[in-house]
């Protein structure tokens, strides 16, 4: 039997179905849905013709109604939606939306169209909303003074979670906005909002609340821009294109109304501000400088808001740059390592160094590992820059050993992407062959994080181990779950944040937390060695702790490989 397509389609949506859930149980909820259903009834529409959608909204399929009936039970449910009330909670009205598509729009639609709309009708303020198929479309008797009429092509430029924009649309109206963009006109701003660590958020509570905050978020973006161009980017982001004259002190409107939504968390939003100008040509150029302006202020809690400017341009530009010049800096000798000693706590003595590349640019001077190596992760060439290092420390431990000079162990750092991109342990191995290094002067560093990336990296680190390399973990600590990487994966060494130790004197908690670390690490025979010790103080504290080794500013900055005595 053919499937008829159906010719008339209403549906009836709570808006407020979770509060009134929360205010009278899920049992409110359901006696919410019979008052839809009567509501329906009273009007005409027959109950065998009804299907809940789901918990909150009933499709009414009028299909046998002739058009005239059809807009008079519409009708009849507009008027009587705003006397609506759950019984057990006669004091919370009952706020109803009717959605309806005509004829039209039902033949041209592709997808589930009455879906879209009914997430649509969601965020109106209206009472009710009409999908049409274009302007000819004949909505008889029916008062249009309440109704929203939109297209089905409008719909599809829709973000069914916020009723905001999608990417997509927003693009096209930024672009639009700056190819007509006048000489010295330049009262248009991209903003870019982000919860800070939305992530924790779902954690701590669940995915409903995080999806609760979210359209919170959203309808405080929306009022405040009203008229303005809003848009959902992804899943915590949204972005705005305004002329708004007084974006500063709406964003720190938005930002204290949103700590509020949670009192117990006090969700953080930032928005990062760019204003555009005649120079400025893309519009993905245009999002990306306010979403690095948003960026910039990550973490800090005293700060709603950031204005993209000359500091943020140089570390844009830097970015591209360095993206541009990765292959010739790995391949030309840009890069040069540096070493940072390493003291055996005890005996106060150097006894090894860690391998810190830097960037040293023809043009630019000595760029830091925090511009380049996220850069050369995303390009693919991180491995060579990896083993660019260990080769110059195989040359270097060769010289001094030829000198007759004192000879320590030296660490390097691996990036987590290296495993996958080489053999690398084939060729750490080949370069101590090449310059008759034993694998004992050789360790190497993994952070924490890297761990978390679930591949085989356990494997990899074992048969590291096994060729007589130690395996040391990075930046214990500031990851998630350390204790389990402890409990799954062999360490010869831990290396404590320094975050912990930063932390040590104002507060106490790090201090303990520090000391159960390092006794921890002692019961399962694992070495340990604390970064960023800055004081005596400090290195006194550690001693009396029991810790192994020490690494910070108190003995040495890092330097360059040749000039360090180690
Ligand atoms: P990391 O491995 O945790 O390195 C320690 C960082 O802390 C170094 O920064 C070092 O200069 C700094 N530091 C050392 N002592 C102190 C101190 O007392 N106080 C303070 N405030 N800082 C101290 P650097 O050299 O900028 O390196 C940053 C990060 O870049 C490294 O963190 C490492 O994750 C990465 N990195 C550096 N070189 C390489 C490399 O050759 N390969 C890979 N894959 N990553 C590297
Ligand atoms: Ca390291
Ligand atoms: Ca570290």
């Amino acid at each position: 039997m053919a499937v008829v397509p159906p010719r008339q389609v209403a549906v009836l949506s709570m808006a407020n179905y979770d509060e009134v859930c929360e205010a009278g149980g899920v049992q409110a909820g359901e006696e919410a849905l019979v008052a839809l259903r009567e509501l329906a009834i009273s009007c005409g529409v027959d109950a065998g013709y009804m299907r809940a959608l789901n918990a909150s909204t009933l499709l009414l399929r009028l299909d046998d109604l002739s058009r005239a009936d059809f807009l008079e039970v519409l009708q009849k449910m507009i008027d009587r939606i705003d006397s609506l009330v759950v019984p057990s909670i006669p004091s919370l009205p009952l706020v109803v939306r009717v959605g309806a598509m005509s004829e039209r729009a039902m033949r041209s639609l592709v997808n589930d169209a009455a879906l879209d709309l009914l997430s649509y009708m969601n965020h109106l303020d209206c009472p009710a909303a009409f999908l049409t198929g274009d302007a000819k479309d004949d909505w008889g008797t029916v008062d249009t003074s309440d109704i929203e009429f939109i297209s089905h092509e409008q719909l599809k430029y829709m973000d069914a979670f916020t009723g905001m924009l999608t990417i997509e649309r927003f693009f096209d109206l930024l672009q639009y906005a700056l190819d007509n963009l006048q000489e010295g006109q330049s009262n248009l701003a991209v903003l870019f909002f982000d919860i800070d660590d939305f992530k924790s958020y779902n954690r701590t509570y669940s995915h409903e609340d995080g999806d609760r905050l979210l359209l919170f978020l959203a309808q405080q973006i929306r009022d405040a821009f009203e008229g303005d161009v809003v848009c959902h980017l992804s899943i915590d982001r949204f972005a705005v294109l305004t002329n708004s004259p007084d974006i500063v002190r709406k964003c720190a409107a938005i930002h204290s109304a949103t700590r509020a939504f949670s009192a117990s968390f006090a969700p953080e939003v930032k928005c990062g501000i760019y204003q555009l100008h005649s120079q400025m040509r893309s519009a993905a150029i245009a999002l990306d400088c306010a979403k690095l302006a948003c960026e910039s202020i990550k973490g800090r809690y005293d700060v709603a808001y950031h204005l993209f400017d000359d500091n943020l341009k140089e570390r844009l530009f830097t970015r591209r740059y360095v993206a541009h010049h990765a292959e010739r800096a790995v391949n030309d000798g840009w890069i040069r390592t540096f070493a940072q000693p390493v003291m055996n706590t005890q005996t106060g003595e150097l006894c090894g160094f860690e391998a810190l590349a830097r960037w040293d640019d023809p043009d630019r001077g000595l760029l830091s590992p925090a511009v380049f190596i996220p850069t050369l992760e995303e390009a693919h060439l991180i491995h060579k820059l990896d083993l660019c290092v260990v080769e110059q420390v195989c040359q270097h431990l060769a010289q001094r050993r030829e000198q007759g000079l004192p000879v320590v162990p030296a660490s390097v750092n691996l990036s987590r992407l290296d495993f996958g991109l080489c053999n690398v342990l084939d060729l750490i191995c080949k370069a101590c062959e090449r310059w008759g290094i034993d694998h004992s002067l050789l360790s190497i560093e993994i952070t924490e994080s890297a761990l978390h990336g679930g591949s085989n990296l356990r494997y990899e680190m074992d048969r590291f181990r096994a060729a007589g390399f130690e395996v040391w973990m990075d930046d214990f600590g500031c990851g998630y779950s350390s204790l389990n990487l402890l409990k799954d994966y062999d360490f010869d060494v831990l290396k404590v944040d320094m975050e912990f130790l930063r932390d040590m004197e104002a507060n106490e908690r790090s201090k303990k937390i520090l000391l159960s670390v390092l006794e921890m690490a002692r019961k399962l025979g694992i070495r340990t060695l604390v970064e960023g010790v800055e004081t005596p103080a400090q290195r006194d504290f550690l001693r009396a702790a029991g810790c192994d080794m020490m690494q910070g500013y108190l003995f040495g900055r890092p330097a360059p490989i040749e000039l360090n005595l180690c």
